[in-house]
């Protein structure tokens, strides 16, 4: 049976000019992602050629642009206007800081319907100390010049430690700004973010506390709002709410956004490091369908394995469990640290999964969202985790990493066995 996702997402450079803290672009570790010195991108005709191939095999209706910072490249805007020409929705995220005012209005009026764009504190001094940069003020200028051309926004929090204080106030601000909806994503761990776990990943009492301001403000605001990165129900009450909603891992099905690198190679999605194939080389179908791909769906913790939802929840998000621990079926850092109060609640025999009625009015990241916005918060992505590292490895930001050769589950040894195989484009594609 074919995979028909609603979505693409294409990385369309791996260049960025920001170094936000929680980046997590696979290519932001010293993992041995094939994308060289973030330089490697495919000129424009192969682009074209790339996109065109991957609409027609997938049959999808929306391809969304990300990067690194896609403003960087010098050809966006005539990309975006070749996909809306074949009839797509296009989206765009982006951090706000590449391309003025000028760019941005063309991209619109080339066809570009969403953009994504981070607002994560109305604090400049926050915003700007997770983005490394001075992104603040720019950020908040395209916002605003997205709608006066006419487009549509989604801003984009990241909650971490640094700004869950301010939820409440960065939505008023969106609102204010004119954005269509908010995407509010716990900070998802990998790439660059892997190095920042302690400084920046909340306790879910932090994380309930603040998605609770979130959904009053959202209230409040009547903004339309979604936290898209799974929130495990075992460590967070989702009956709490009645506005918010929330995703659960669609990798590898129907519902996923299958990501495109600047190379051409296919991943489950923009935050997982695994490189399914190369679409110069081969059909998306064949890749969506492969060895790798099954075993993605498949995984799920092994300490999630007694769980009556686990084939809802999965144990979170995959990529994290695969950027932080090597292995897609590992256990996420979120679980990870957090496990052991679910471990008590078990023994007590509490009952786990509460909200679940809220969790499934959204089952997967699409429900319930505009259109064109069905990814991530990206921009800032991920670290290659690879399977070649060595057992004992270094920690970094307190994940330790998982043991491939004892990992949980017998299907992923088998599958990390032949993970990554990197399909570089032939040379007239680079
Ligand atoms: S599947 Fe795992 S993470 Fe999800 S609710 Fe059950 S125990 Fe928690
Ligand atoms: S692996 Fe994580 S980032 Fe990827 S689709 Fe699943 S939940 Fe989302």
């Amino acid at each position: 049976m074919p995979i028909r996702p609603q979505s693409l997402l294409f990385e369309i450079t791996a260049r960025c000019n920001l170094n936000c803290l929680y980046c997590y672009n696979v290519w932001k570790d010293d993992c041995g992602y094939p994308c060289g010195d973030c330089s490697a991108e495919l000129d424009t005709a192969s682009i074209k050629r790339l996109l065109a191939k991957a609409v027609r095999e997938s049959g999808v209706s929306q391809v969304t642009i990300t990067g690194g910072e896609p403003f960087l490249h010098d050809d966006l805007v005539e990309i975006i206007g070749y996909l809306a020409k074949m009839g797509l929705a296009v989206g765009l995220i982006a951090n706000g800081t590449a391309g003025g005012e000028r760019m941005y209005r063309d991209a619109v009026k080339a066809g570009a319907g969403i953009v994504e764009i981070p607002l994560l504190s109305s604090e400049r001094a926050i915003h700007n100390a997770m983005t490394r940069g001075t992104a603040f003020d720019l950020a908040t200028e395209r916002l605003v010049d997205v709608k006066s051309a006419g487009g549509r926004t989604c801003a984009v929090i990241v909650l971490t430690k640094m700004n869950m204080h301010d939820v409440r106030e960065t939505i008023a601000m969106a609102a204010v700004l004119g954005a269509d909806s908010v995407m509010i994503n716990r900070f998802n761990v990998g790439g660059e973010g892997r190095r920042h776990v302690d400084e920046l990943l909340p306790s879910p009492a932090e994380l309930t506390a603040a998605l609770l301001e979130a959904e009053a403000a959202a209230e409040e605001w009547q903004m339309p709002i979604f936290s898209s990165v799974p929130v495990q129900p075992c460590l967070v009450d989702l009956s709490q709410f009645k506005r918010m909603r929330f995703g659960t891992c669609p990798a590898c099905t129907d519902k996923g956004y299958y990501t495109i690198d600047p190379l051409g190679n296919l991943r489950p999605c923009n935050h997982s490091p695994t490189i399914l194939g190369n679409l110069f080389e081969s059909d998306f179908q064949a890749l969506a369908g492969n060895v790798a791909a099954a075993a993605y769906r498949a995984a799920r913790p092994a300490f999630c394995s007694d769980c009556a939802i686990v084939d809802d929840c999965q144990g979170g998000c995959k990529a994290a469990a695969e950027a932080c621990g090597g292995c897609v079926g590992g256990e996420e850092p979120f679980l990870a640290r957090n496990k052991e109060s679910v471990r008590k609640k078990r023994e007590q025999g509490h009952k786990l999964g509460l909200g679940l009625e809220a969790w499934g009015r959204s089952k997967r990241h699409t429900a319930g969202r505009p259109a064109e916005s069905n990814v991530h918060y990206v921009h800032s992505v991920h670290s290659v985790q690879s399977a070649r590292r060595s057992e004992g490895a270094p920690r970094m930001g307190g994940v330790k990493r998982h043991d491939k050769d004892s990992c949980c589950n017998p299907d992923h040894r088998r599958y990390r066995g032949g993970r990554n195989v990197h399909h570089p484009p032939p040379n007239d594609h680079r």
